[in-house]
């Protein structure tokens, strides 16, 4: 019996050596992105030198894995075997508070111009991934306790 040739596929896997990087930083369930110890500037997709000055003395930081979802999409089609069988699929963009904005896999709950936190794992082919998830926003748990209860003025 032969299985099915898209059930065996993997995600895409080809990688930078400065992408590979980021697999430790998820394996460890860290959420760091490269920083630039001359500037400052904290910069995704992982590159060789700084997009901001061009020093080479990048450090991976720690850094807030919340941020705002800009855009989101429904993908329908893909020419990637691993995607094809598990359509459809939302991806999008986040503008991270630290700084850069990243292409990320979106949950359903996640809503256009709505606050998120990014968890970096690794996919089924040992890559790091983003995934962007929904997160309450103090308006809207105030906003949903106060129409709950009307009474409860201070
Ligand atoms: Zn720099």
């Amino acid at each position: 019996m032969s299985a099915d040739p898209n059930t065996q596929a993997l995600p895409p896997a080809a990688r930078s050596a400065k992408a590979r990087e980021l697999n430790e930083i998820a394996a460890r369930s860290r959420f760091a992105l490269q920083g630039c110890a001359h500037c400052g500037t904290i910069q995704y997709p992982p590159r060789e030198v700084c997009v901001n000055c061009l020093s080479d003395a990048l450090k991976w930081r720690d850094v807030s894995a919340e941020g705002k979802l800009l855009a989101v999409t429904t993908l329908h089609h893909s020419n990637e075997p691993y995607f094809q069988t598990r359509l459809p699929w939302r991806v999008g963009m986040v503008r991270l508070d630290c700084g850069p904005s990243a292409v990320v896999h979106v949950d359903p709950d996640c809503i256009p111009d709505g606050r998120v936190r990014v968890s970096l794992d690794l996919d089924a082919s040992g890559q790091a991934v983003m995934t962007a998830h929904a997160i309450t926003t103090a308006h809207a748990v105030r906003t949903t306790s106060l129409s709950s209860t009307p009474d409860d003025a201070s």
